[in-house]
């Protein structure tokens, strides 16, 4: 038996009690005479003491030619501590040791395995498994574990299977590329790694399942973007005999559920708001709704008053940032060279200080009046010794500018409490969106998704203008999750990949599996899925899905750890009849 406790465990009442431990040392303190060493396991830490006067000579020298990270079984006795330590939950004792056994020696780590290490990301990434031995990424794995166990009991109670899906499948297009895996035993070709469930679970309720979840990793080629991973978690659910409305409730149930059983939370049933509202009011559609600064929009007051720039411009827009009078001139010539940053790519910005008095100060006093300034204050809803900020241009432009200044300045302004969650649905997404590159349109969600039923006809007049009974859920200013109604007829489904610009032919060869399903009875249905990575870190109260990850690849997509992608010998590429051109 390696032990009979574990290395959180003991406490005063255990005193006097023989016990084993095995671990690893965390520290050791010698002091010539009494040498004190920290054992560390999953649980927690056990001091264990040796000392000359109540410890064999051979196992005091022992003791201290222990190093760090060394792997150790000690028996021994649970005495009480003369020092206690408040701070470790079995600081009131010690383990007087009378039997040490080195069970494996270890090199000195390359970073200290401590709460707050010198390591860097790539270090610590390189060697994850010590990484992983440090308590905060250690807690957010057990973190992660209670969420997913959290997320298994609430679905099992609402009747939801588990079900496995395949991984090694067909494409199925969620708006990026796929991984492909050759098929050694079919020359020529490849199974894609699922982007998504999608067809499959669509499948499982033509098959009667239900209600479907699964948590599941998916596939995606994409361009990494900082904090995404090209393999990650999802939540899929699918349910039959559903309305956009049933699916809106169960998964704020699980939301709440969720919220309320790692945070003790209660939240209230959570807002909606349709796309193109969260558009106007936030210029994002997963907007941040723990504070304000909604968009006001100025064309009506501040158009047609000589200033050519919001005279030309397609949409003015302000937000009123909460106290921001007190920002001095440095400080807003700061925020307007924030804004030209070419990630930003705003051409400048003009200011309205509201004073305390009720007058108000612009960067524009020249065009615009008190009254004027005061309808600019009225809009965006600005109280004296707020700042009005506006910016004028393109719509879609300046929508995305204002939104990503408004996130910064809640930022600088503490506004953003990683403690509080403010869920939002958003709803009624449009089914479709233009793609400049390939002059077409291309399905927003995936070509799964069904229009709402009353603007079927609109879409060979004005394709871009319909909307689909598709949905996300907004935590904190990050969408977590995003599903909707399906199409369940072989006619809209054939009618959805025309307007995608498939052929028939093309429809048929890559998804006549789905549409022959439709013709054996396939009832209503829809579903969602949430990003698992990021949901937890966002109830983790963290921003970056990494540190929830066991083993996650970099931002360039690698496991430097593990050293992948990597090249395949001869042999492999000759038996998946690959050939590829090696530098
Ligand atoms: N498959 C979708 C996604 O991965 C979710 C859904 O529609 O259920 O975003």
């Amino acid at each position: 038996m390696y032990r009979s406790h574990h290395c959180g465990q003991l406490r005063t009442s255990n005193i006097n009690e023989e016990v084993t431990l095995s671990g690893w040392v965390q520290k050791s303190r010698d002091k010539g005479f009494v040498i004190w060493v920290d054992l560390r396991d999953r649980y927690g830490i056990t001091q264990l003491i040796f000392d000359a006067d109540r410890t064999p000579e051979a196992m005091v020298s022992m003791a201290k030619s222990l190093g760090r990270e060394f792997v150790i079984q000690v028996t021994g006795t649970v005495i009480e501590r003369s020092s206690k330590n408040p701070n470790l939950e079995t600081g009131d004792i010690e383990i007087l040791v009378s039997k040490l056994t080195v069970l494996n020696e270890a090199i000195v780590p390359p970073f200290t395995i401590e709460d707050q290490t010198d390591g860097g990301e790539e270090l610590r990434m390189k060697y994850r498994y010590l990484d992983i031995r440090r308590n905060p990424v250690k807690n957010n794995l057990i973190f992660r574990h209670k969420v997913t166990q959290e997320v298994r009991s609430f679905l099992s109670s609402q009747d939801f299977i588990e079900v496995e899906t395949p991984y090694l499948i067909k494409s199925t297009p969620e708006g990026a590329r796929d991984f492909v895996v050759p098929s050694r035993m079919n020359e020529g070709q490849f199974y894609a790694l699922p982007q998504s469930p999608q067809t499959f679970k669509q499948l499982l309720m033509v098959g009667g399942m239900d209600k479907y979840f699964q948590i599941v990793k998916c596939f995606r080629d994409e361009d990494l973007r900082a904090d995404r991973q090209p393999e990650f978690t999802q939540i899929d659910c699918e349910m039959a005999f559903v309305e956009q409305e049933d699916i809106l409730n169960i998964f704020e149930g699980l939301t709440r559920h969720l919220i309320k059983s790692i945070h003790g939370k209660e939240l209230s049933s959570f807002p909606r708001m349709t796309y193109d509202d969260a558009l106007k009011t936030y210029g994002n559609d997963k907007p941040d709704i723990r504070f304000g600064m909604q968009f006001g929009e100025l064309n009506a007051v501040a158009q047609h008053k000589d200033f050519g720039v919001f005279n030309a411009a397609e949409l003015v827009v302000g937000i009123a940032v909460p106290g921001g009078n007190s920002f001095t001139r440095k400080e807003i010539d700061g925020i307007i060279n924030w804004l030209k940053r070419p990630q930003i790519g705003a051409l400048g910005m003009i200011y309205s200080r509201c004073n305390d008095d009720g007058t108000y100060k612009s960067s524009v006093d020249k065009f615009y009046d008190q009254d004027d300034l005061g309808q600019w204050a009225k809009i965006t809803g600005a109280n004296p010794g707020d700042l009005v900020c506006v910016l004028s241009g393109p719509t879609d432009k300046v929508r995305a500018q204002l939104s990503a200044l408004r996130m910064e300045l809640a930022e600088r302004l503490g506004l953003r409490d990683p403690k509080e969650f403010a869920p939002l649905w958003v709803t009624d997404f449009p089914l479709l969106e233009w793609d400049e590159d390939s002059k077409r349109y291309h399905a927003m969600h995936h070509p799964f998704t069904a229009p709402k039923p009353d603007q079927i006809k609109l879409l060979d007049t004005d394709p871009g203008a319909v909307k689909a009974n598709a949905y996300d859920l907004v935590l904190n200013g990050n969408e977590i999750g995003g599903g909707s109604i399906r199409i369940h007829d072989k006619a809209t489904q054939a009618l959805m990949f025309d307007h995608l610009g498939f052929t028939p032919e093309e429809a048929k060869e890559q998804f006549g599996f789905l549409m022959n399903a439709f013709e054996y009875g396939a009832p209503p249905h829809g579903g969602l899925a949430f990003g698992l990575d990021r949901l937890v870190a966002i109830l983790g109260g963290q921003e970056t899905i990494r540190d929830f990850i066991a083993f996650p690849k970099n931002n360039s997509g690698r496991d430097v750890m593990i050293d992948a992608p990597s090249a395949i010998d001869e042999t492999q590429l000759k038996e998946l009849h690959l050939k590829v051109n090696l530098k």
